[in-house]
């Protein structure tokens, strides 16, 4: 088994950003601008936003970190995006999921202007992806594409079973990977909680994309020998024994499909990484005006 590595790709790719940035800069032009809206303070949230500020500054981006109170009304919130949508120096948001009860994810997305929703959330966004026209993909099925791309995976004609069918990880991977392009070409299988025989499924998948939010699901027996796995699933999991109190594991059972798999991503180490890149290389397109000139 070969793996998928997430760190060493993004480390790529990072790079290959942070150049673009640094080639903007020497000419002048306008250096990529991303807002980030947290509210509330969950814990992962808090990670996963700190995460891609970080990553911001790491590749030469000007960012913006924005946390508001739990209690922050749905007016209120969208007012704050309606404030960066009229921000010309703002090229990207993103508001971090999940945003307490009282707020609706809906309103919210659709709220952000289409030319700065580098998570490709917005239906305007998922309207183009389906349609195959120039979009921001959303990240975490844009960062799998690239892993699959950077390890020239073949993927013409295979057979690649989505497990998940989520708005934002199992539905726009299927259509990627339906898509006639590379990586794509693929003939899509999508599987959710009302499928039957899911093992038997599963175990046809040539490549077999994992986005079902349950750690450790899919063991050795819903694998087919010598296929490419992907696990997009993370989960805090506790570990007294560890000094941040938790370990990180996905919805596959690494050591199990290790011996089955010819390629697998690692968690943490594959598509979380990944997905961090997916954002930046979306917000770099966003103040290059490539997607809404
Ligand atoms: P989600 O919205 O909870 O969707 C889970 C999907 O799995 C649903 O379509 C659900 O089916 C299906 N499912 C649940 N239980 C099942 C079962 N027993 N058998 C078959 N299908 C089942 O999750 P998500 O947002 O797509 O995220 C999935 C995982 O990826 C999570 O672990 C999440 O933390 C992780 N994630 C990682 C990244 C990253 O950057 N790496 C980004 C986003 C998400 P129904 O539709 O029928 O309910």
């Amino acid at each position: 088994m070969q793996l998928l590595d997430g760190k060493k790709i993004s480390e790529e790719v990072l790079n290959e950003i942070a150049e673009e940035v640094k080639s903007i800069k020497d000419r002048g032009g306008k250096v990529p601008h991303l807002a980030a809206i947290i509210v509330g303070s969950d814990g992962a949230s808090i990670t996963y936003v700190n995460n891609k500020v970080k990553s911001c500054e790491r590749v030469g981006f000007t960012s913006t970190h924005i946390e508001l109170p739990a209690t922050t009304s749905e007016e209120a919130l969208l007012a704050k995006i309606q404030e960066i949508n009229n921000n010309p120096d703002i090229d990207g948001l993103i508001v971090q999921m999940p945003l307490p009860a009282h707020i609706s994810a809906d309103k919210v997305v659709q709220s952000i202007d289409p030319a700065k929703d580098v998570d490709g959330f917005h239906p305007a966004n998922v309207g183009r992806l389906a349609l195959g026209l120039p979009t921001y993909v959303s990240a975490t099925p844009h960062g799998v594409t690239q892993l699959l791309k950077r390890y020239q995976l073949p993927t013409e004609g295979k057979h690649c079973v989505v497990l998940g069918r989520s708005n934002i990880v199992g539905s726009p991977m299927s259509i990627l990977m339906s898509k006639n392009t590379y990586p794509g070409n693929s003939t899509v299988t999508i599987c959710h909680s009302k499928t039957k025989n899911l093992a038997e499924i599963t175990r046809q998948a040539d490549i077999l994309i994992v986005a079902i939010g349950k750690a450790e699901f899919v063991g050795a027996d819903m694998v087919k020998e010598g296929a490419v796995v992907i696990d997009v699933g993370i989960h805090r999991l506790e570990d007294p024994s560890k000094k941040s109190g938790f370990r990180l594991k996905g919805d596959v059972k690494f050591d199990e499909v290790s011996a089955k798999a010819s390629y697998l991503t690692p968690v943490p180490g594959g598509v979380g990484l990944m997905t961090i890149c997916s954002l930046l290389e979306n917000t770099l397109k966003a103040a290059k005006k490539e997607i809404y000139p």
